[in-house]
């Protein structure tokens, strides 16, 4: 299985587009404005979308994804979340206010199907399986976990220092890759503690907890940050870690 990065800024314009990763190709990892870089046909093979978390920089696109679904009479989409996140699409997007309230319509397999799960849940794919991770975000959120047939990729969705989420990313021996939040620089930590993002000083002890193997991915930097934070992570980082930007287009094989 392969992840497609479609967007992976925390801002969108700076650059690109914001969080949605494609998992194979019937899968996305949230539905930023990142889902906008398929096609119509690759909406049309999406059947499942793993969301983190409320907030409209992780789920904005999932409304028009959803008409795509419906326009075309596409297969509908399995949305999988927490309850509170899938009670604010609810009451805050598919509210006939916002967009059509695709969760009902039709009738009798609606085009939006929201699918509860709780941390530790899994989800089946068709070439592998995802786990529900625990986060620490302002709202209600969860990272993910992809087992591919080899490799294995944790990703922390918006979180700040989640102690459980890297407990249980050093109890999984075929991990290779880490899609990591950093917001901020050291300098914004305030601002990171306030809205349940990282900043280099507090990811950077939870490196040496993994192998020096795994490949870190940095995601969702704030766009007037990102050198000071890129400099804070390359001085402490663990000898011999590779830490990359995650940026659009990367294809992460698992
Ligand atoms: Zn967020
Ligand atoms: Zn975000």
């Amino acid at each position: 299985m392969h992840i497609k990065i479609l967007g992976a800024a925390a801002c969108a314009g700076h650059p690109g587009q914001t969080t949605c990763f494609l998992a194979g190709d019937d899968t996305l990892m949230d539905c930023g404005t990142g889902c906008c870089n398929l096609s119509e046909r690759a909406m049309l093979a999406v059947r499942r979308v793993l969301l983190t978390h409320s907030h409209i920089d992780h789920c904005g696109f999932l409304p028009l994804l959803a008409d795509v679904h419906a326009s075309h009479g596409g297969p509908g989409l399995d949305v999988y979340a927490l309850p509170e996140t899938l009670d604010a699409l609810r009451r805050h997007l598919f509210n006939n206010v916002m967009w059509p309230d695709y969760t009902r319509q039709p009738q009798e397999r609606p085009w939006v199907r929201l699918i509860p799960v709780a941390v530790g849940d899994g989800v089946e794919l068709d070439e592998g399986r995802a786990v529900a991770l625990p986060a620490a975000h302002s709202v209600p959120g969860i990272g993910w976990l992809i087992h591919g047939a080899w490799r294995t990729l944790a990703f922390s969705g918006d979180s700040g220092l989640c102690l459980p989420f890297w407990r249980q990313l050093a109890d999984t021996p075929s991990l290779t890759d880490v899609i990591c939040e950093v917001t901020y620089s050291d300098e914004r930590a305030g601002d990171a503690a306030a809205q349940g993002h990282l900043s280099p000083a507090q990811l950077l002890p939870r490196l040496a907890e993994l192998p020096a193997s795994v490949r870190l991915w940095i995601s969702h930097t704030d766009p007037i940050c990102r050198e000071a934070l890129w400099q804070q992570l390359q001085l402490g980082a663990p000898a011999g870690m590779l830490i990359s930007p995650l940026k659009e287009g990367t294809l992460i094989e698992l």
